[in-house]
């Protein structure tokens, strides 16, 4: 069967043409984007932008318009562009992985005949949250550029991920767990510089590729640090094994902690290659964490609320059994647990830092080992390795929520989305890019579902 590449790109005279197009049926441009030429049967659309050098792709769902017919058959005179790749190396476009909000599918670009990892996300305009929260993601990954951090939607394809490698039979060294924890923390250290929470750190999360290089992806739950204690946050976050006692115990308001305690427990994970709390419920799960830790002190359990105060205190007192983390593997050195025992401080504002915690000597031949020969920041010369002056970068500027107090309703959401997408083509260097409708997968590309509810971690417990 001749393959057809998912993706393909058209040039820039296409896209005039169809805006042309859209203003002889006096449609505004905003409609452009949902009323695209790729919409399917159902009226799902991809909208999407291309980089010659950083590919990035939106693609997104809209309500379908009498005008498509005329976009359609205007866009069927446009050739695509063929890429010139031997037939006998094309692999078939396929999904590799899905989660609450989107699809991934790994796709070959066209351009360089690259695979490349392209999410889909359906029923962006369903209602007001979800095209928030799609709007904020990809605000999000526009501005984050680091290499322990995905930045676009359509993004190198990293072979793994750390929950497949800690499942899988390949030995785990002492060198590649300090290694893996390194990425993790300059990362996470970079996003909460940023003023970013992701929220749902899991080795799901952690996309590796064959030479262990680490980056952290899925910001469909991340958010901004919010310094008003007053202000609530949502508790539907993070994955119930790596989900911090304050949510457990029903903060309203929590912090930069909680992605601490999903880094410490992962790293307890990578020693013992067992998940560390894993637990039926969130009750249960809150019993493994003081079953390790002991029963928190009244000043320990301040965020917490008091229905779940009084649940702790019920049980009677637990001594803590921190030792047993020295049994988790013989990859457990001093070193090693006294890190671990920083990161699972059942306080948050007793739990170290991201910077802190790269500070820590058990991280020194991490970094090393990354800088010497897996970064792209420090460079081999005739003369030797010239090592950049900041291993572990913050971000030149912290995200920026401004833009959210102005999206109040589904068609400013739209309008807006839509000038970002233009916005981002218009950038120098930028080749549009389009899902091609006539290819072997795209039917099941079209078709291809998020995960079901029964598939998503259990919600947290209502203590009220
Ligand atoms: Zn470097």
């Amino acid at each position: 069967m001749l393959y057809l590449p998912l993706l393909y790109y058209r040039d820039v005279l296409f896209h005039k043409k169809l805006r042309s197009i859209a203003g002889s049926l006096s449609l505004n441009r905003a409609r452009i984007v949902y009323d695209d030429p790729i919409a399917d049967d159902v009226g799902r659309v991809m909208a999407l932008v291309g980089h010659r050098h950083s590919r990035q792709i939106m693609a997104f769902h809209g309500a379908a318009a009498a005008s498509q017919h005329a976009i359609l058959a205007a866009a069927a005179s446009v050739p695509y562009y063929q890429p010139v790749i031997p037939q006998q190396d094309v692999q078939p476009d396929r999904p590799i992985g899905y989660g609450a909000f989107g699809v991934v599918w790994a796709v070959t670009d066209p351009r360089d005949g690259k695979r490349v990892a392209l999410k889909k996300m359906p029923n962006v305009f369903q209602n007001l949250i979800s095209c928030k929260r799609v709007y904020r993601e990809l605000k999000m990954l526009c501005h984050f550029k680091h290499d322990n951090i995905t930045s676009y939607v359509v993004t190198e394809l990293m072979q793994s991920d750390l929950h497949k490698i800690i499942v899988s039979p390949q030995p785990l060294t002492s060198d590649h767990v300090k290694v893996f924890l390194y990425q993790i923390l300059r990362g996470v250290k970079y996003l909460h510089s940023a003023r970013v929470l992701h929220r749902d750190i899991k080795p799901g999360n952690l996309l590796v590729n064959s030479n262990c290089c680490l980056k952290i992806c899925d910001f469909g739950l991340a958010r901004i640090e919010e310094p008003d204690e007053q202000k609530n946050l949502t508790q539907e976050v993070v994955t119930q094994y790596y989900r911090a006692p304050e949510i457990l115990m029903g903060a309203k308001h929590y912090g930069y902690g909680i992605d601490i305690w999903s880094v410490g427990c992962i790293f307890a994970e990578l020693l013992s290659r067992r998940i560390l709390f894993q637990a039926q419920s969130p009750i249960k799960q809150l019993e493994l964490i003081t079953d390790l830790l002991g029963t928190p002190s009244h000043e320990d359990m301040k965020s917490a609320c008091e229905p779940a105060r009084k649940h702790i205190l019920r049980k009677g007192h637990k001594p803590p059994t921190m030792a047993a983390l020295y049994t988790l593997s013989s990859q457990a050195t001093h070193e090693a647990v006294h890190l671990l025992c920083r990161m699972l401080v059942f306080d948050p504002t007793k739990r170290i830092s991201a910077t802190d915690a790269l500070a820590h000597p058990y991280l020194d031949e991490g970094r090393l080992r990354y800088h010497s020969c897996m970064c792209k920041c420090c460079h081999t010369t005739p003369a030797g390795r010239q090592y950049t002056l900041d291993f572990e970068p913050v971000c030149s500027q912290p995200f920026s929520y401004a833009f959210e107090g102005e999206l109040t309703s589904l068609t400013k959401i739209r309008d807006k989305l839509y000038k970002f997408v233009m916005e981002q083509q218009h950038k120098p260097n930028r080749v549009p890019l389009c899902i091609n409708p006539n290819s072997a997968a795209f039917k099941s590309f079209a078709s291809s579902q998020c995960a079901q509810p029964s598939e998503l971690p259990p919600s947290p417990h209502l203590w009220e």
